[in-house]
């Protein structure tokens, strides 16, 4: 599984390998071993966040379709494990006028890694 948990050597901060034979971290950069810590438990949560804009001048229809393809997006997600934890809309203002343009939303997903 490529989302393992690995730890930054304490030397110079490369990702450490964990070593299943030997039973400790390596570090392949300066060839650093770690005896102290433990292979982290799988189950630990991984996060995912997604964004999306809403414009004030889209029609009805336009928002619909946007609902549309959002909702499929949320399904395809949750299909691959992914859970919807949250929602958070940003106003988007503008460069120079300040003025708001719209909204971006960000989605917050959760899953077992
Ligand atoms: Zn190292």
């Amino acid at each position: 599984m490529s989302g393992d948990q690995t730890y930054p050597c304490e030397k110079c901060q490369a990702p450490l390998r964990w070593d299943a034979e030997a039973s400790l971290w390596q570090c392949d950069a300066c060839g650093n071993s770690v005896v102290a810590k433990k292979k982290p438990v799988k189950g630990a949560w991984s996060y995912h966040i997604e964004e999306s804009q809403v414009v004030e001048r889209w029609s009805t229809k336009r928002q619909q379709k946007e609902l549309q393809i959002f909702q499929q997006r949320l399904n395809e997600l949750g299909e691959r494990g992914w859970e919807m934890i949250g929602f958070e809309s940003v106003p988007l203002l503008g460069g120079i006028t300040k003025q708001q343009k719209g909204y971006a939303y960000l989605t917050f997903f959760k899953r077992q890694a």
